[in-house]
């Protein structure tokens, strides 16, 4: 686990500073309560993650394209996201699906012991490989892979997945490598609309719970 050092959150600037305070208070109005989350996100400069571009606007609480047909997270869900994962307690290993940019990894990088993210497109891969290393979040795993098998090669299993990508079936792979009694959060596409949903493993079983309403990506076959 990590904290960013003033040093990584130099130039900046008071104005973003200020700007970046009122989306934590926009968080906390949406109803984010979890006081570790909301910090690592005031801390976590989101403008490096974006392309300069549209940096002025990478502290409105809105998703941004990325390149690629992709998109940053809106920061509301990934803080929803993330308080979601941390509710019953801190796990010590995520695996995130579809690591974009690299935000959301950013944020858990900052929360949970060991992190592994999967992206499937090479270009975006490297890029938040760059970012993570530039902000100094060693305890990543990154790897340029499709995350419809998971963490492939490997018996690790994990006490947390999160997916970035709404996926129409829940792949079984990835289920499987869930620890028993972990939990995975995921935006689930029934058709025509998409709930972020909490699959829970007891055993062979899998207790699924429907929450709010979002929109993502999809969830795509292979790599590019
Ligand atoms: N976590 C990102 C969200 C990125 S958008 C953030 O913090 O903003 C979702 C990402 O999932 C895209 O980059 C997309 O390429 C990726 N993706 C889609 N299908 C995938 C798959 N099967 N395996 C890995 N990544 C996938």
């Amino acid at each position: 686990m990590n904290n960013l050092s003033s040093k990584q959150l130099q130039g900046i600037g008071m104005t973003s500073q200020r700007t970046r305070d009122r989306l934590i208070d926009r968080l906390q109005q949406r109803g984010i309560t979890n006081s570790r989350v909301l910090e690592v996100m005031r801390n976590t400069p989101r403008h490096l993650f974006v392309d300069e571009a549209l940096s002025h606007r990478a502290y409105e609480d809105t998703a941004l394209p990325i390149g690629y047909g992709q998109t940053i997270s809106q920061p509301f869900i990934v803080a929803l996201m993330t308080q979601m994962l941390l509710e019953s307690g801190t796990p010590s290993s995520v695996l995130e699906i579809g690591t974009g940019c690299g935000y959301q990894t950013a944020i858990l990088a900052q929360l949970i012991a060991h992190v592994y993210s999967v992206e499937r497109i090479g270009s975006l891969h490297q890029q938040a490989r760059k970012r993570l290393a530039e902000l100094r979040l060693y305890n990543v795993e990154l790897r340029h892979t499709d995350g419809n098998a998971g963490w492939q090669g490997s018996s690790i299993q994990f006490d947390r997945i999160i997916m970035t990508a709404a996926c129409k079936d829940v792949p079984r792979k990835l289920a499987d490598q869930l620890n028993d009694g972990g939990e995975m959060i995921l935006p689930y596409d029934d058709g025509s609309s998409q709930v972020l949903m909490r699959i829970t493993r007891q055993g062979d079983d899998y207790e699924t719970e429907a929450f709010d309403a979002v929109s993502f990506v999809p969830l795509l076959p292979g790599t590019v």
